[in-house]
């Protein structure tokens, strides 16, 4: 209790009565490029950024694959945010249940929410519950330790075989872990349960399956080249999958990424071995199958034993320029003993927040949400930034534009109307509403400790860090 009374004593001295009360929600690129821009456009703001993890950074830390850690470097610019006296962290708060969306909003003249997206897409199809079948976000949780996902425990032992479903870079991030040599992975970030399972894993057989074609893969080159440039790697890519038509040829006309993409692969196809030695880790990108169900194990033990997939084809789109994958009646099954589905990340909604349901995105124009019920109006001091907003696309940098977008649109509503006239009790009445409801508040400060023990235990291992991977260790600190 004694942290409270102090960090409301050093907010009142601070903050001028004259404060824009700003509440940030969400620690990810998103939520620190918007404080960083807030803080930078309003010398008056006083930016608290929350956040449901005790740990802060969201995605950087566990999106982010352990074996890209130049990825994370990010983390230095977002702690000197942390740091500027005007801005404040406070994570294990939780929108929804530690506070509500319209207790913030009473609270704080301006909040803005770039909370991500925490879910999965699902496929709807018959199996999707078996074991065994996993979302890719769910194990790219586990084996950068996220406390919600630790004890996942994926069964990596009892098969040679995984699918994975979906050919973007989370796909491929999550294949790359599962066919890198663990050795490779020992000197990362990397969860030591997850590090410990993957020395173990008796997967060696990875298929990238996607619905439509090479020209359609959703990765990108850099994350593709790499892939490819695993030690040993047999790569099978089939011929036949890399005819194109004229379609195709438009496709990659329009798009520089596409065509690098295509490039990569059909060379990628043509120096492969024609088959596998003994042994040998083996990556097979399948094209035009859709999953049609879950094949349960003959033993029906509720685990999942294979796919069945659709043959696909591909036809126009009206009006989008895109090729879509159309089902052509023909099946095919594939065996395995571990599925991930990568086929996108999904936001979630919270009590009182409008929300586009069928595109899993926040309504909004330039970051201003709109009210569902008064269609098209914004909703007076309310933004959104990030996956929120725009859904689950983009890489870090993008939130860097959609912050500028979203804080452009905020200054341009405070020019048109002071919300610092009106009351907003801001940092010290969140505190106190939180020391009411006896949460307890990890700062900035409490962080910095965790992140330091982290880094004590990673150096004993000759790692960069041993994350805590559970709440009661992250709260002790
Ligand atoms: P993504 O790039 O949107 O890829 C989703 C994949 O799922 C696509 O192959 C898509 O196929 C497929 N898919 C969607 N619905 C499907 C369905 N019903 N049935 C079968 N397949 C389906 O998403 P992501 O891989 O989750 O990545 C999210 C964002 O993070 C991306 O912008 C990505 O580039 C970024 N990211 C970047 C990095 C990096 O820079 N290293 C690492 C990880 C993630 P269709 O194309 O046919 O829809």
């Amino acid at each position: 209790m004694g942290v409270f009374r102090a960090m409301i004593a050093r907010t009142f001295s601070a903050a001028t009565s004259r404060s824009l009360r700003v509440c940030v929600v969400g620690s990810g690129p998103a939520g620190f490029y918007t404080a960083e821009k807030m803080l930078k456009a309003h010398e008056e703001a006083e930016v608290d950024i929350i956040d449901r993890l005790p740990t802060p950074f969201g995605l950087v830390r566990s999106g982010v694959a352990p074996d890209h850690p130049e990825t994370k470097i990010v983390i230095n610019q977002f702690s000197r945010v942390a740091h500027n006296e005007r801005c404040s962290f406070f994570g294990n708060v939780s929108l929804g249940s530690s506070v509500s969306l319209s207790e913030l909003r009473q609270i704080y003249h301006v909040v803005v929410l770039a909370y991500g997206a925490e879910s999965d897409r699902v496929l709807g199809i018959p199996g999707e519950d078996l074991s065994g079948v996993h979302s890719a976000r769910e194990f790219v949780w586990w084996y950068n330790g996220h406390p919600d996902l630790s004890q996942l425990a994926p069964d990596l032992k009892n098969t040679d075989t995984a699918i994975v479903l979906g050919q973007g870079n989370v796909a491929l991030d999550v294949a790359r872990i599962l066919l890198r040599p663990p050795a490779e992975l020992a000197t990362t970030d990397i969860a030591s349960h997850a590090l410990a399972a993957l020395k173990e894993s008796s997967i060696r057989k990875v298929y990238l399956v996607g619905r439509r074609g090479p020209v359609q893969a959703a990765c990108t080159a850099k994350e593709l080249r790499e892939i490819l440039a695993i030690k040993d790697l047999y790569v099978n890519i089939k011929q036949d999958d890399l005819q194109i038509t004229s379609a195709d040829e438009e496709e990659m006309k329009n798009s520089r990424i596409r065509r690098r993409v295509y490039d990569l692969l059909s060379k990628a196809s043509s120096s492969s071995q024609t088959h596998p030695s003994s042994g040998q880790p083996e990556l097979h990108f399948t094209f035009f199958r859709k999953p049609d169900k879950f094949l349960e194990s003959s033993d029906k033990s509720g685990h999942v034993a294979g796919v069945k997939f659709e043959k696909t084809t591909l036809k126009a789109s009206a009006g989008s320029g895109n090729q879509i994958a159309a089902g052509t009646g023909q099946y095919e099954d594939l065996k395995c003993g571990l599925v991930l589905k990568s086929i996108g990340y999904k936001s979630i909604p919270v009590d009182g927040l409008p929300f586009d349901h069928s595109k899993g995105v926040v309504p909004n124009i330039r970051g201003r949400v709109v009210s569902s019920s008064d269609v098209g109006q914004p909703v007076d001091g309310l933004y959104v930034c990030g996956w929120l907003k725009r859904g689950p696309t983009g890489i870090i940098a993008t939130n860097l534009y959609d912050a500028e977008e979203t804080v452009t649109s905020i200054s341009e509503d405070i020019k048109k109307k002071d919300l610092t006239s009106e009351f907003a009790s801001g940092r010290e009445g969140l505190l106190q509403l939180l020391e009411n409801r006896k949460i307890k508040v990890v700062t900035f400060n409490d962080w910095e400790k965790i992140d330091s023990e982290e880094k004590r235990l990673g150096s004993l291992m000759g790692k960069p860090r041993e994350k805590l991977t559970n709440w009661k260790d992250l709260l002790a600190k």
